[in-house]
């Protein structure tokens, strides 16, 4: 795993209430001194309010700790052939972050709009 840096953002996990009236739930937090790899201090944003707090590493989350974000990849779930052209509506086969089909750009190279 990445050596933890002052300045990085990441997960902390919030402890739930006994009774349940709020979750356990994942946080936005940035490191703002290390201790060693897994020790760290944050400052922790929640949507209320912000807390600064000693905390040390989980992978799993569980109340009190943090973690690395998951990367979500930014076109998820898009496939060429699965698309429709923006610019003829046609279902064609496109690049995964392009939003018109390649003959449509072709034209669109060929026939610049002034
Ligand atoms: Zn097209």
């Amino acid at each position: 795993m990445p050596k933890p840096t002052v300045g990085r953002i990441v997960l902390y996990r919030s402890y739930g209430t006994p009774n349940g009236e709020y979750d356990s739930e994942d946080r936005a937090a940035i490191i703002t001194s290390v201790e060693t790899d897994e020790k760290v201090t944050l400052a922790v944003f929640n949507p209320s309010g912000m807390f600064f707090n000693a905390c040390e590493y989980s992978e799993e989350p569980k109340g009190g700790t943090w973690r690395w974000p998951t990367i979500t990849p930014v076109m998820q779930g898009v496939q060429p052939g699965t698309n429709i052209c923006r610019s003829c509506g046609l279902r064609k086969e496109m690049f995964q972050d392009e939003s018109i089909c390649a003959d449509c750009l072709r034209k669109a190279r060929k026939d610049p709009v002034e």
